[in-house]
């Protein structure tokens, strides 16, 4: 038996937070290939800290927005799924998937633009399966007007009506709804400026979300446009976060009680 078989990047399985271990080596590692942006370990870390107080779990409100988000994306007329470095560090297999299940192209745009970043992650993206990836030749881009940081080149995102913008910054998620764009946003931090603008928000973990939409999308494909739209026009936002975050709040009086109980 090779000796690491029960360990990944030393860490034991057993460990009781081996899969959180787990996709932070996957980030470190990106950021080694240059794929993740330095501050996308910040980024990260701090989606941690969302994902601890929802209980690391898909929570209802989430489902909800999944179905959503998959029901959109099935109707929409030219939706495009948005790439950044984390994303493509932490689920390139899936998103691959999810992307070719609905038929979608993914784009890669990165807020911190780096010589050889693109060229990593279409790599990644490639090794996954990819076919049909845009963002790649900056001669296709035009720029989305009123914003100033780099995720302003955009190529296919110029022409979609559906934009689904995992682990976005809020500045580009506010320019896309001025444009008119139906914005789709992933995002552990359920009072992000991302999560508000928003129409459809997802508050989990991209490493459960897309798993899950995956099977949603098997489901709903078989489906009709009627029956499609009608769980997009029951979805409700706004009570979707405020559910959400009364969740947050329930889970955060449950831990109160629980959580000394292990020391007893
Ligand atoms: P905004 O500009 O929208 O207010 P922000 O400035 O917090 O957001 P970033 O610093 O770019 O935006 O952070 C990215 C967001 O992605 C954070 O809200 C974080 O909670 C979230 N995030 C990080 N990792 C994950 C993950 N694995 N799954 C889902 N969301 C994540």
């Amino acid at each position: 038996m090779p000796l690491n078989e029960n360990k990944s990047h030393g860490v034991p399985k057993s460990h009781p937070r081996f899969s959180s271990l787990k996709y932070r080596h996957k980030i470190i590692e990106g950021m080694k290939n240059l794929v993740v942006a330095e501050a996308g370990l910040i980024a990260h870390g701090r989606g941690e800290c969302f994902d601890y107080i929802i209980g690391e779990k898909t929570i209802k409100t989430a489902k909800n927005a999944i179905n959503a988000a998959v029901a959109v994306l099935l109707t929409a007329k030219r939706p495009v799924i948005s790439v950044n470095g984390n994303v493509a560090a932490l689920v390139p297999n899936e998103l691959v998937a999810l992307s070719k299940l609905l038929n979608i192209p993914l784009e890669i745009n990165l807020f911190y633009s780096k010589e050889g970043r693109i060229k990593a992650i279409t790599e990644v993206l490639k090794n996954a399966g990819a076919t049909d990836i845009k963002g790649t030749n900056e001669d296709m881009m035009t720029e989305l007007t009123g914003l100033e940081s780099n995720r302003r080149k955009v190529d296919f995102i110029a022409k979609a009506d559906v934009v689904m913008v995992p682990l976005e910054d809020g500045d580009r998620t506010e320019t896309l709804k001025k444009l008119g764009k139906m914005v789709i946003a992933v995002d552990l931090n359920p009072i992000s400026r991302t999560a508000l603008w928003a129409d459809i928000t997802i508050v989990d973990n991209i490493i459960r979300v897309i798993p899950e939409m995956i099977e949603t999308a098997k489901q709903f494909k078989k489906l009709n446009k009627k029956e499609l739209i009608e769980i997009v026009n029951n979805f409700n936002n706004k009570l979707n976060i405020q559910k959400t975050l009364d969740l947050i709040i329930d889970y955060i009086t449950k831990q109160k009680e629980e959580a000394f109980k292990i020391l007893e």
